[in-house]
This record gives C-alpha cells, structure tokens and sequence, in this order.
C-alpha cells in the first residue's frame, strides 16, 4: 500500500511512521484513517491490508505507540526532527511547491483589508502525520506589503485542531502588532437555518451567539440527571466528540414526550442513540406546534440556485460523503475561542452578525479582525496544480479575497445581499449567517 490508498475495508494509509511496531517483530508501525467515520488509528506494515477500523467495524484495538512519540500528543520539537528524518522514506506527489500567485494594488488604492487568512477546517478524529494529508486543517494567509501581497511562506498543514488555532492566534498577534485590518475566515456554517436557537430552547434576540455558546459549552438539560458533554473540539491528540454532541443538541430540541432523532444526523452505528441516527430524519424537520427546521439556509439556497452544491449544516457523518456538519460541530468552538481571545475580543467582529450587513466591515477601527464565513467551491475553477486540494483552496480563497479588494469590489459583497427581502436579512442578520461572495 502507498499512502492516500485504502484496503478493502476503507482504510486509507495515510503515513508510514519511520518506528518498529511493538506488536510485530520485523512490522513497521503505520498510520491510518477510516474513510467511514474519520478516525485515526495506528496498525502496523504486516496487517494494514486487512485491518477494520477500530472505532466503528470492530476492528482490533490500535497499535500501541511507543514513549514519548510524537504521534498522539504533539511536541514540536520531536516533530520536526522526525520531519527531517521521514523525508526520504515517504513518497509525496509533488515535493516542488508552485509559487503562490502574484496579486498587486495600486498605490493609493485603499483595500478593506491589509491581511486576509482562509483556513479549511476539519473534523477528523485523531492526531493526523507529519506530512500533510488531505482533510486536515489547511490554512493560508497573505498581507499587503505596499503595493504587493506578501504571502506565509510555510506550508499551512496542522496535524491538530489545536496546533491550528494556537498558529492562527500567533499570526493575529502579528498583524494586530502591525496595525492591520484582517479578515479571518473558515469554510463552514457559522449558523443553522431558522428556527434552531428556538428549537433548543435557547434566549436573546440574536440567536446566533446562543447557538454559538451552547454547541461550545453544552448546558444541562432540564430535568436530566447526566451532566452535559464538554465538546472536545481541540484536544491536544485531536480526538473529539462531535457524536455525542450531536446527541445532546437533538435531545435538547426533543426534550420531553417520545424520543426522536433529529434535526443532525450521520454517525457511525455505534454511536447512535435514541436522538442521533445514522439516517436522515427528513426536512423540513417539525418542531413545536406549526414550526419547522428547513434543510438549507438562505444562503445556502443562494449558491443551489447558482448550480452549486453547497453541504447540508445538519449533516454530521455519512459514508465517503462530504460532509461539514462536524466540522461545525468542532469549529463553531474555534471560532468563538478566536474571537473572544482576552487579547482580541475588543476589535474582533463576526460579519455580518455584529457587524450588520455593510460596505464597510473594517470602518469600526485599526486594527481589527473580522470573521466571516466562506465556500472554497466558489473557486475551484481557480485552484493551482501541484498542491493538495484542501491546500489549494484555500490559497485560491486568499487569491481571490485580495484580488477583489485591490479593486475595490470587495466591499460590496459584504453589504445587503441582493434580492433579499426584510424578513431574509434579518434572518440572515441574527440567526443564519450569510457565506461571503456566495451573492
Ligand atoms: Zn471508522
């Protein structure tokens, strides 16, 4: 097997760790991931063409890792020493990076922002390799320099979420050092269709920052003796429980009467409950006397009506499938533990939830960081060869976010999208957020 194959089971090789097995005499330990549900489990060279996934085929348990080995919580240190040894041993696509694409301004030109950085999220369960794989966090970022942009010269691969956001909050540091406006942005939903923050029996009159509080830091649920789930979503050895919270949010939204699975779905079997299934519950998906929870959100319509295939927010876990629903699961967190961040919180705005819809999101002041969701799809007629798919898009969402600032179009996509009527933006406003450039 070569890495990035699977066996017959759905296990993909993602890395040959240069370590003997502990189990195998003469076996070498190897790395993998389940392409059903995520997760990564060490095995060994002798067996990895026959292994099941121990989390969800019941599989054998994961090969033990030896001391003080950088494969499930993370040093730095033994990290890049093991980089530079590994070099060699493993066979990569492509070891000669293409150059990031030249982007320039005029000279007087005042762009929106001075820095922009896109970062792709991941859900997946487990410390992934220290070379890069697909589906990991992916971020890239790029800063005026006068009149051209200068770009992070390092490969934007993390092998947790962790070491993604403690790399995102040193860069952030950097540039509010600098006195520059950033735009700070992930690829998934930061809000659910209308209706979910009523839905958990949630307060306020922005639902948004309810939703936001209650999937970072489960509350108990009325009446119920189990104390409430912490979501994991940044451990140090990347292991986390989006299933279980999952679970608790549906059974937040069924309280009391029969059990029902719903409105998020798509886990492994195991992980079912009487709230949480496998299957699709249907939407529109019922809830209290007339009401309703919609599969799209507005925006998300916006970009089906264009042809796009923008992914369902209630959608968790579901075969080799792209789903996103974990990664907001996991990354709702993030993004909130970002922008609250004691050193930022004071000039860090969501768009367009705090910062209304606006021509104008950095006018508030220098310097400032906005958040703002995205979709890399809107450019992958624009992704460079020579680069991992993840690694690739998001560059072309730097690309194309500076691009549009050096000529001045950029503010526009962040004010009232067009066509909506009242009822839309606020909606969109205060509950269900709105991808930037989806229209
Ligand atoms: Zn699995």
């Amino acid at each position: 097997m070569r890495p990035g194959e699977c066996n017959k089971h759905g296990q993909e090789l993602l890395e040959k760790v240069d370590l003997p097995s502990r189990s195998h005499p003469y076996a070498r330990l190897w790395r993998m991931r389940c392409t059903t549900c995520d997760s990564v489990h060490e095995c060994n060279s002798c067996d990895a063409h026959l292994r099941r996934c121990p989390f969800c085929q019941h599989g054998q348990p994961p090969e033990p890792l030896p001391e003080g080995i950088p494969g499930l919580v993370p040093g730095t240190q033994a990290q890049s020493t093991t980089r530079v040894r590994r070099r060699a041993a493993v066979q990569r696509p492509s070891t000669e990076l293409p150059e990031p694409p030249v982007v320039r301004r005029g000279d007087s030109q005042a762009t929106c922002f001075d820095a922009y950085i896109m970062v792709d999220w991941s859900a997946t369960n487990g410390a992934l390799g220290t070379d890069p794989v697909p589906n990991a966090p992916w971020v890239a970022e790029a800063w005026w320099n006068g009149c051209q942009l200068d770009w992070w010269p390092q490969r934007g691969y993390f092998r947790t979420r962790r070491l993604c956001i403690n790399h995102l909050l040193e860069r952030l540091r950097n540039h509010v050092k600098e006195k520059r406006r950033v735009l700070s942005c992930f690829d998934f939903a930061y809000g659910y269709p209308t209706g979910y923050g009523r839905a958990l029996g949630l307060g306020g009159q922005a639902f948004w920052t309810s939703i936001w509080g209650e999937i970072s830091v489960p509350t108990a649920l009325q009446g119920m003796p189990v104390p409430p789930p912490q979501n994991e979503y940044a451990s140090a050895n990347n292991r986390n429980n989006r299933f279980e919270v999952a679970s608790h949010l549906n059974h937040r939204v069924n309280l009391g009467g029969q059990p029902r699975a719903g409105p998020l779905y798509g886990c492994p079997a195991q992980n079912q409950t009487p709230f949480f299934t496998q299957a699709s519950p249907g939407f529109p998906y019922a809830i209290g006397p007339g009401g309703a929870l919609g599969h799209f959100r507005v925006t998300d319509q916006r970009l089906l009506d264009r042809g796009h295939h923008p992914l369902c927010c209630w959608w968790v876990l579901g075969g080799r499938a792209p789903v996103v629903g974990g990664q907001i699961l996991t990354g709702i967190p993030a993004v909130k533990e970002i922008r609250n961040h004691p050193e930022f919180s004071k000039i860090s705005k969501v768009w367009p939830f705090e910062t209304g819809f606006t021509p104008s999101p950095s006018a508030g002041g220098t310097p400032c960081i906005i958040h703002a969701e995205i979709w890399p799809g809107i450019v992958n007629d624009q992704l460079q060869d020579g680069l991992i798919r993840d690694e690739a898009q998001v560059r072309a969402m730097v690309k194309w976010a500076a691009s549009q600032d050096a000529e001045s179009n950029f503010g526009v996509r962040f004010a009232v999208p067009e066509g909506l009527d009242d009822g839309q933006v606020s909606r969109c406003r205060h509950e269900e957020g709105w991808i930037l450039g989806s229209g």
